[in-house]
């Protein structure tokens, strides 16, 4: 969270002064109480002031850094999830790297009949299968895969914080959002959805309010 020069201004003040009331810091600042007041809404809001009726406005203790950690930290998956883009696990690769031109995409979900999770397919291992010089129409996907057990998810009630985690631990690109289902065969994986990075960019622009 980026803060504008009137709002290092009004934390400085509170920080030597507070608690102080809304009009004090105007009249410090010689400005209005009007003017002041949608950076002291932003202030309380982002968490940074704290305010109390007739007492007036005092610092939280809270530094940015912490705020950020705990937007991103009450944020879930749910909120910041994209659109999955699957494949079956029958498909070649010829069909899956069309697949990822087609909708754009860097990392395809491979799938059973009925949604569930078999495994990923990233650029670099179509690029690997592609390089084998093999007929990639015969090929299937999932000999190129990295497939289940090994496939790191997250789901749609974790916090952003943690699947983000995830995605630097394991150096991947995407997460497989899944739900677990009972099946006949056992719990299964269902895919509802992909997280990657440029969902946590997405957030990122928009925690900044631009
Ligand atoms: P690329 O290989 O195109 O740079 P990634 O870094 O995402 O893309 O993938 C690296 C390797 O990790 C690939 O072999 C891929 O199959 C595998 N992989 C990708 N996403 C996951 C995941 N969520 N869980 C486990 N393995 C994954």
């Amino acid at each position: 969270m980026e803060l504008s020069k009137r709002q290092e201004a009004i934390l400085a003040i509170v920080k030597t002064y507070g608690p102080i009331t809304g009009k004090e810091i105007a009249d410090r600042l010689n400005l209005s109480r009007a003017a002041l007041r949608p950076d002291l809404a932003i202030l309380t809001m982002s968490g940074l002031l704290g305010a109390r009726p007739r007492v007036g406005y005092y610092l939280t203790g809270k530094e940015p850094a912490d705020v950020i950690a705990g937007v991103l930290g009450s944020v879930k998956v749910a909120q910041a999830l994209s659109q999955p883009v699957a494949v079956r696990d029958t498909s070649s690769v010829y069909d899956t790297i069309v697949t990822m031109f087609v909708e754009d995409v860097g990392t395809i979900i491979v799938v059973s009949e009925g949604g569930f999770l078999e495994g990923v397919a990233s650029r670099k291992d179509m690029l690997k299968a592609a390089m084998t010089g093999k007929n990639i129409n015969k090929m299937p996907v999932s000999v190129s895969m990295t497939r289940m057990p090994n496939i790191v998810v997250t789901h749609p009630e974790e916090h952003v914080l943690q699947a983000a985690q995830k995605l630097l631990s394991h150096q991947v690109d995407a997460l497989p959002v899944v739900v677990s289902v009972k099946t006949d065969s056992g719990e299964k994986l269902q895919v509802v959805g992909r997280f990657t990075k440029t969902n946590i960019t997405r957030l990122f622009v928009q925690l900044a309010g631009k």
